[in-house]
């Protein structure tokens, strides 16, 4: 991981920098990242990138809540989403924090709160992807995920970050599920005890992952904007007759647009992670480190500002 990557990450705890991002980082390049502070201001961003071609998911930005009455809020929010979906017709599903529905405070919160969204999601024809947080979060997250499918929920879904040494271990264990998998390389700061420290490690475990997801009986969402590892997805789809619909990429909103676009008009599907709401502070912080050149962005903005 870069020192300014991990500088970046650590930073995001200050709560002096909290306070100026918060202050002047929406207008000022986070729109560029959120579909918007509210559901109002996200469902139209959502249907333009539908009508474009694009599958689309969306989030109520949030994590780590402590509190139990909050996440009960947090669920009617997620219920509303899901009728507002359906009502509207769009081409979204959801992908939400495990934190933000109560793990920090009782795994069992977080299951049930959990199981009612995926139940009303199931009613209204959709489906829940759970994000991946840091790894304290992983044998939780995975324990909730086999939970929900054993007793017989399929739509949910569950996120495998390359960059730790435990993921192929995982996956392997997943299989026989025939898991419905997100890969993503993973976004968090984590030590070299328990992750790759570096990106050529990180790239190698993606594609382990990757083949063995693939040839594996479930569904493989493929979370990258890395060129190469999307190539490396369809040549090896093609070479081992893997149908189309058995995978599909997935993207950030404001990441690699136009790649986006190019995908489809290949013939792939295309989800488009597009979140909204107030608290969009950590997801902007973990999009900067990623690419450090986007605080130069943000930097350049307040200048012009
Ligand atoms: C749909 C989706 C869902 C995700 N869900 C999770 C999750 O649940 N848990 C988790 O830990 N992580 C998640 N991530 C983040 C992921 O772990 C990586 O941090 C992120 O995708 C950057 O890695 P990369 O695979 O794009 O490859 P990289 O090698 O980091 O980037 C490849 C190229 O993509 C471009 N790029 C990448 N990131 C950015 C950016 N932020 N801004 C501008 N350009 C960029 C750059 O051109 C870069 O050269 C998700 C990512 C996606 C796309």
């Amino acid at each position: 991981m870069s020192a300014l990557r991990s500088l970046i990450l650590a930073a995001a705890d200050s709560p002096g920098l909290q306070r100026f991002v918060q202050r002047y980082g929406f207008k000022l390049g986070a729109a560029r990242f959120v579909a918007g502070e509210s559901l109002d201001a996200a469902v139209p961003v959502l249907r333009r990138l539908n009508e474009q071609g694009l599958l689309t998911n969306t989030t109520l930005l949030g994590e780590g809540v402590g509190d139990e009455a909050e996440t009960r809020e947090v669920v009617a929010s997620y219920r509303q989403l899901l009728d507002r979906i359906r009502a509207g017709g769009l081409r979204t599903n959801v992908a939400l924090k495990l934190t933000h529905l109560g793990l920090s405070i009782d795994e069992e919160l977080a299951r049930r709160n959990l199981a009612e969204l995926v139940g009303h999601a199931a009613g209204v024809g959709n489906f829940i992807r759970i994000d991946m947080e840091e790894s304290r979060h992983v044998d939780a997250t995975l324990r909730i995920y086999r939970a929900l499918r054993e007793s017989g929920h399929e739509n949910v879904g569950a996120v495998l970050q390359s960059y730790l040494f435990r993921s192929e271990q995982d996956l392997a264990e997943l299989l026989p599920l025939a898991p419905n998998l997100r890969l993503v390389k993973g976004a968090y700061l984590e030590p070299p005890e328990i992750a790759y420290p570096r990106k050529s490690d990180v790239d190698a475990a993606y594609v382990r992952l990757l083949e063995a997801s693939l040839r594996g009986d479930g569904f493989t969402a493929v979370a990258t904007h890395d060129e190469a590892l999307i190539e490396h997805a369809i040549s090896f789809a093609d070479g081992h007759r893997i149908p189309r619909e058995r995978f599909q990429f997935q993207m950030l909103y404001g990441v690699r647009s136009r790649l986006q676009l190019d995908l489809v008009r290949r013939g792939y599907d295309v989800l488009v992670a597009t979140p909204y709401g107030p608290e969009w502070y950590r997801y902007l912080m973990r999009r900067l480190a990623e690419r450090p050149a986007n605080v130069l962005f943000l930097l350049r903005n307040l200048v012009r500002g």
